[in-house]
């Protein structure tokens, strides 16, 4: 898959690609440092990714602010989005799943956790039919 990821920490990008690699998975990552530089690659033109993984807490432009933008988007509305955040808040949890979102997953703190964890969000949306654009 081509997967999206919206973090703003390095790393967590890099936590991401070694669980990638590790794994032997062979997804592609493209990164965007915030919602701001994310939308600005989606509505680039280029190839849409097939699943975005969203950090909430973020300079700029929080997750959930990116979020309203690409769910009142007619076309980026479509890309499966699943939150990626340290964040238990409730009212952060509620509000993502009002907007719209294809998941809410808790990091782990623990590297082990988080490679099973992220492994099995990966080989869930891997075996779905994507929208991809
Ligand atoms: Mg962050």
């Amino acid at each position: 898959m081509d997967i999206l990821l919206i973090e703003d920490d390095t790393i967590e990008i890099m936590k991401l690609q070694r669980t990638i690699s590790k794994l032997h998975l062979k997804h592609k990552v493209k990164e965007a440092k915030n919602g701001e530089a994310a939308l600005e690659y989606l509505r680039s033109g280029k190839c849409l990714p097939d699943i975005i993984l969203l950090d909430l807490n973020m300079p700029r432009m929080s997750g959930i602010e990116f979020l309203s933008i690409l769910k009142a988007d007619e076309t980026l509305k479509y890309l499966p989005t699943v939150v990626l955040t340290t964040s238990e808040n409730r009212a952060d949890l509620l509000e993502c799943y009002r907007i719209g979102i294809a998941g809410y997953v808790i990091k782990p703190l623990k590297y082990e956790d988080y490679e099973s964890k992220l492994h099995k969000v990966l080989s869930y949306w891997d075996i779905n039919e994507l929208v991809k654009a």
